[in-house]
């Protein structure tokens, strides 16, 4: 039996599969178009909203105080919205290049991960979580190092998003046989089995509310994806509800360095 696309693609007649190959293309083009002229109004709405909040902030008339709060939420959805765009920009350009083979740069994998696990500290905030590191720093990876950046990045904040106050992270980076993995094991709310298979599809998420409360735009597991396609990378997720996930990253011996 066919199981994979690539299988069942290659049994389409010539001009099908190419009327096909033509319809994925303007989709991925119409992404990345929308989102690029998206880009540019936004940042002018962006721009007065920041004049308006620093305005209504030196008064102190009870009506410029109102003003001043509906400026600010109206500031914090523009950055919403500049988030999302620019993971769509991300998300479009990694499917676009997917013949192409990521940048084989050697990648120092500890060091990226401890500016990206102090970036977590700062967003955990008030949250104290205990976010610790184990890297072995002689483990280098061969890949691009913004697409890396962006795969571990998304993992980490992510532990922090959907782990409650005070939990714990633990970020690990190691040898293991002939691989090598990258774990983010936190004490967070978990998942549950049905959701699992289906957290990596684009604005896929288990509790919409929660997502958008914390700032999420639903592609982060769809961009780790990518990357790992384009590292030779799998997935591995195990969770339990109410007790905290593990994500766990796992490269071949062939990107070792
Ligand atoms: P989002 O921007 O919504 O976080 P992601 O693609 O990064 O989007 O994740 C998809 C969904 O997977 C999230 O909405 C959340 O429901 C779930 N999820 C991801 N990471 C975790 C985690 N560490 N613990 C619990 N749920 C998670």
């Amino acid at each position: 039996m066919k199981s994979t696309l690539q299988e069942l693609l290659a049994e389409l007649p010539r001009p099908v599969l190419t009327h096909i190959q033509n319809l994925e293309r303007m989709r991925q083009d119409f992404v990345a178009n929308v989102s690029h002229e998206l880009r540019t109004p936004l940042t002018v709405i962006h721009g007065y909203l920041e004049t308006l909040l620093e305005q209504t902030e030196a008064e102190h008339k009870q009506e410029n105080k109102q003003a001043h709060k509906i400026f600010s939420q109206m500031y914090q959805q523009t950055l919403r919205m500049e988030n999302l765009l620019a993971d769509l920009l991300l998300l479009s350009s990694l499917e676009t290049d997917e013949q192409l083979q990521p940048s084989k740069q050697a990648v120092d994998v500890a060091e990226l991960l401890k500016v990206i696990c102090d970036e977590a500290k700062q967003i955990s905030g008030n949250a104290n979580h205990h976010i610790s590191l184990e890297a072995d720093t002689s483990l280098k990876l061969r890949g691009n190092e913004n697409e890396l950046r962006s795969l571990f990045s998304n993992i980490i904040f992510n532990a922090v998003k959907y782990t409650p106050k005070g939990g714990k992270i633990a970020v690990t980076w190691q040898r293991q046989k002939n691989e090598a993995k990258f774990t983010v094991k936190d004490t967070g709310i978990g998942i549950s089995k049905e959701h699992i298979p289906r957290i990596t599809e684009r604005f896929y998420r288990v509790d919409k509310a929660r997502s958008r409360e914390s700032g999420g735009t639903g592609l982060g597991l769809a961009i780790v994806k990518h990357v790992l396609l384009r590292h030779e990378g799998k997935l591995e997720i195990d969770s339990k509800i109410g007790e905290g996930s593990v994500f766990t990253c796992v490269f071949p011996a062939s990107r070792i360095i």
